[in-house]
């Protein structure tokens, strides 16, 4: 796992209450990144989450259907 920083702000999550970890819509990709790690055994921050503060974690929540690329275009043009 990454250290939890605000994808968006960088704000640092010290407490866990200052935001969460979302899991977007699997890509393609990701499903292979998701075997490739199956396949090793290996544990790591899946490309296909990410962090977000308490003032993101909302809306970043709403978007989570959609591939985390195409969230993140939408929440960084509607800025803080
Ligand atoms: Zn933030």
């Amino acid at each position: 796992m990454r250290p939890p920083i605000c994808r968006i702000c960088d704000k640092n999550l010290v407490d866990k209450d200052d935001g969460g970890l979302i899991y977007f819509r699997k890509r393609p990709s990701d499903k292979e990144w998701e075997k490739r790690m199956e396949g090793i055994g290996g544990v790591g921050h899946p490309p296909y989450a990410e962090w977000f503060c308490k003032k993101h974690y909302d809306r970043a929540k709403e978007l989570k259907h959609l591939p985390i690329n195409e969230a993140l275009k939408i929440l960084r043009s509607e800025g803080t």
